[in-house]
């Protein structure tokens, strides 16, 4: 769909600029941020407000590692803000005519909306094509967002959004529809549908190519509208909040989502606030640069880690493997996070697991942590089930549980949290 046939990721943009050795794109980015620093100040007074309280003058921001000094802008401050000094908090830094559309996320908080950013494909490369639109055109950003993307490489949109899975495929079908953007999820869901109904998907659709993002691990789904239905799929996973718009997405090679480059993410330590190394997994920190809407420093909440290693696809930007889940949520034990959704993926994998808890308390000075179990039946060689579970629990979590302790059954609060840490600090 770009200029060369390969499947690359229309979310991914500024090929040069992705391309370059790193210390020039450092040093791009970095007078990319002197600006957005300075005209932010100029222009968001909630903003200017934040950098006078931390004492930091916009010229004390050079680059990327001076973000540090600012402190970081949650989700809760930010609701905190637009309701002391509504709508925006202070942050729009740009006259409101200038603003198409605000949506709202949860919160409330009202996010306006950023510019629209540029494209490879050029405006020509949709022309004469109908493409369904299944993301949300209400409330949340997806739906308008993806439909001036698409009407900017030249395609004739139908506003399809979520729902309403027979009408979609009485659509798809009249209009010859030749591209569908939206889960890889819902497109099954519509291919499934029509035939059932009696469609010959392959025979009776003219849908030659889908933009399946939005949800992590698509790839299956991918792969099965390739192979069984001949349909170009375009995107891999993708990473974006309502509050900073897209921030990662994968690469043709799969090999995790490449940060944008008009943004700069750090990951940090979501107890003490410092930034970590490559390879440690803390609370994404997201940097937009966005004149329109300039949240900097945004701690997105979600848990991940920088991979910096080289991809084969020739992009030299950092890479984020997955989001490993929220950080209100993770505990750190003994240096690393453990998150329910990493427990859960190994107890998960042991059928004779009714219920589970880990607790983790401090003993003689060392992270101690129980794993205590409900038991639905007695596996048949308890020594090597134990055993089993102890190595998928380290391979995924990355720490070791101390022992396992079996409880009578309803004794487990399933509805409680998974992880209680019942340290003092
Ligand atoms: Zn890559």
């Amino acid at each position: 769909m770009t200029g060369d046939s390969s499947a690359e990721s229309i979310f991914l943009h500024d090929a040069a600029l992705e391309r370059l050795p790193i210390p020039e794109r450092e040093k791009r980015m970095d007078r990319k941020l002197q600006h957005l620093i300075k005209y932010a100040c100029e222009n968001a007074p909630g903003f200017k407000a934040r950098l006078d309280r931390a004492g930091v003058k916009p010229g004390d921001i050079k680059t990327a590692v001076d973000l540090q000094k600012i402190p970081v802008l949650r989700k809760d401050d930010l609701i905190q803000l637009q309701k002391e000094n509504p709508p925006f908090g202070g942050y729009l830094a740009v006259p409101l005519s200038e603003v198409d559309h605000v949506y709202q996320s949860p919160g409330p908080i009202y996010d306006p909306q950023r510019k629209i950013r540029s494209l490879p494909g050029g405006p020509d490369m949709g022309k004469g094509q109908i493409v369904m639109n299944a993301w949300s055109y209400h409330i949340t950003p997806a739906g308008i967002l993806v439909d001036n993307m698409l009407r900017g490489m030249g395609f004739t949109v139908f506003p399809a959004g979520i729902g309403n899975t027979e009408l979609q495929i009485q659509v798809m079908h009249d209009l010859k529809v030749s591209g569908f953007v939206g889960t890889p999820s819902f497109l099954a869901t519509l291919i499934k549908k029509a035939e059932e109904t009696g469609y010959d998907f392959k025979k009776d659709f003219n849908l030659k190519f889908a933009i399946v993002t939005g949800e992590m691990g698509g790839e299956p789904l991918r792969k099965m509208f390739t192979e069984k239905y001949g349909i170009f799929c375009m995107g891999g996973d993708n990473y974006a909040t309502a509050d900073v718009g897209n921030i990662s997405a994968s690469c043709e090679k799969n090999a995790g989502m490449h940060v944008n480059t008009d943004c700069i993410v750090e990951i940090i330590d979501p107890v003490t606030g410092k930034v970590l190394p490559p390879g440690e997994v803390g609370e994404v920190v997201v940097t937009p640069f966005d004149e329109v809407y300039p949240l900097v420093r945004f701690g997105t909440g979600d848990l991940s880690m920088l991979v910096t290693d080289p991809c084969e696809c020739g992009r030299t930007t950092p890479r984020l493997p997955k989001i490993m889940g929220r950080s209100g949520e993770a505990v750190r034990v003994r240096g690393m996070f453990v998150h329910p959704r990493q427990s859960d993926e190994v107890l998960g994998r042991f059928e004779e697991v009714a219920a589970y808890q880990l607790i983790v308390d401090r003993v003689e000075n060392r992270d101690d942590m129980l794993l205590q179990v409900e038991l639905s039946k007695e596996p048949g060689d308890k020594k090597a089930w134990e055993a089993a579970l102890k190595k998928d629990f380290q391979g995924v979590c990355k720490v070791r549980f101390d022992r396992i302790e079996y409880v009578k059954p309803g004794m487990i609060d399933k509805t409680g949290k998974k992880i209680v840490d019942k340290r003092v600090y």
